[in-house]
């Protein structure tokens, strides 16, 4: 009788711990997809020394830096001086993935 007893309690010991593995489990796999989700908007600003994250707004492609406000692309990273770039190289609008 006494043997039986103890052994209830290990067994709920055990689910409370699951239970708590399994909740922290889908609170990370929700902070990796908010994550990712920012990750396809924010683009670095290519100049030297400034490396600032900066955010594409909507599907325009044509960033230009909150800290230092050179011109670049979303797609290839490159410093721009102007739209034309879009109609050479890269596409100006694409939606975020
Ligand atoms: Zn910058
Ligand atoms: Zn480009």
């Amino acid at each position: 009788m006494k043997t039986s007893e103890v052994d209830d309690e290990i067994y709920s010991d055990q689910i409370k711990e699951e239970q708590n593995e399994e909740e922290f489990k889908i609170s990370f796999d929700n902070q990796s997809i908010i994550g990712s989700v920012i990750l396809n908007r924010v683009k670095q600003c290519p100049k030297e020394f400034c490396g600032k994250n900066n955010v594409k707004i909507a599907q325009d492609n044509w960033i230009v830096c909150n800290a230092c406000n050179t011109q670049y692309c979303f797609l290839c990273g490159n410093t721009l001086k102007g739209a034309q770039h879009f109609d050479k190289r890269c596409v100006r609008y694409t939606p975020v993935k």
